[in-house]
């Protein structure tokens, strides 16, 4: 019986395609840039994203911190959801690296709006202000539900009108293509830069790339060194990246799939609430009616060799991956009934 994961999609193990495309890469030194698979990955992310270039970092949290980093000044503030990763899961990086001040608007549900992010724009000089730096917006949101176009259009004019530039967290920017089934582009164009990882749901064992107007990404560059993030033979982690973005961004709809017949089983079971609507990518968010007895929740699930992240706040996510098909999901289903079985 083999263990299922369903903590995260950051839990992917590299595809076979990849293990082999790392065995046979031609390398170089990156930080001379002459690598050529690194070099290939960045022309190749650029032009799906539509931006002039790109720049391959360690991690989400990296690109999105370099993003900071490179488009504002310390003491600028920057504009953005109350609930997005930025604010919440990247160990206050902000305040460390870039020296920002965050300003964040309501979150409804992950969607900003562009009146309230007009409203704390610093418009004119005042020796009191900071400085307005950067706008930024997450899609796929990590709570699982994807932002509509017209919601990231309405963001992005407002940056336009007063100049300033809007950064997209795309950590899952290809699971929310897939959910609206559009061209990564038709998302990617209402912000100056963008940041998606390769891991994640697209598999690739390391890596974010970073893209935007040429310029920006030749100051990242430099601020990616500094940072510690110049890799040298960095094309064996680049040759996955390549099959994450050629290979692995198409096959999106599959987990996305899954996700939903995984809620649509679970709502089955007594004792189950299932967040139907917020089923919108990979991920499943759920709780259960009555008492959770967390012990034996997580000892049915490990009996049936399931790896489940445990409750937090009585909410329970399991996320799906590549790794995780119809069979895999009847399992997981089974378990969680077991659970109840024993709980009643
Ligand atoms: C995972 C994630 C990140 C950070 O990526 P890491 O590679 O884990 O550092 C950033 N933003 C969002 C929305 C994410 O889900």
């Amino acid at each position: 019986m083999h263990t299922i994961d369903v903590r995260s999609d950051t839990v992917t193990q590299p595809t076979p395609a990849m293990r082999e495309a790392m065995f046979t890469a031609t390398v170089g030194d990156d930080v001379y840039g002459d690598d050529p698979t690194v070099v290939e990955l960045e022309r190749q992310a650029a032009v799906r994203l539509d931006k002039e270039a790109a720049l391959f970092v360690p991690s989400g949290t990296f690109g999105n911190q370099l993003a900071l980093y490179t488009h504002c000044n310390r003491g600028d503030e920057v504009i953005l959801g109350d609930d997005c990763h930025i604010v919440w899961h990247e160990a206050g990086a902000a305040a460390v690296i870039a020296g920002v001040q965050l300003r964040t608007v309501e979150s409804r549900k992950g969607v900003l709006d562009a009146a309230a992010i007009e409203q704390r724009i610093r418009v004119g000089e005042d020796i009191h202000w900071p400085r307005t730096g950067l706008i930024c917006l997450e899609n796929a949101h990590s709570n699982g539900r994807v932002i509509p176009l017209e919601a990231m259009q309405a963001v992005c004019q407002v940056g336009r009108r007063h100049k300033v530039p809007v950064h997209l967290d795309g950590a899952r920017v290809f699971n929310a293509a897939t959910a609206l089934g559009c061209d990564v582009r038709e998302i990617t164009r209402y912000a100056d830069t963008v940041m998606f990882c390769l891991s994640k749901g697209l598999a690739a064992p390391v890596g974010s790339i970073l893209a935007g107007p040429a310029d920006f990404i030749a100051r990242a560059r430099r601020h990616r060194k500094l940072l510690g993030g110049g890799l040298r033979q960095a094309g064996v982690l680049a040759a996955p990246g390549l099959v994450a973005l050629n290979e692995m961004t198409r096959r999106l709809a599959e987990d996305h799939g899954n996700a939903r017949y995984l809620a649509e089983q679970l709502a089955q079971l007594p004792g189950i609430e299932v967040q139907l609507d917020d089923v919108q990518i990979n991920m499943v968010w759920f709780r259960f009616s009555g008492h959770v007895y967390t012990t034996a929740l997580m000892a049915s699930l490990a009996d049936a060799g399931i790896l489940a992240n445990p409750p937090e706040n009585g909410m329970m996510r399991f996320v799906t991956h590549w790794q995780v098909g119809r069979a895999e999901v009847d399992r997981v289903v089974a378990a969680v009934a077991a659970y109840l079985a024993g709980a009643q």
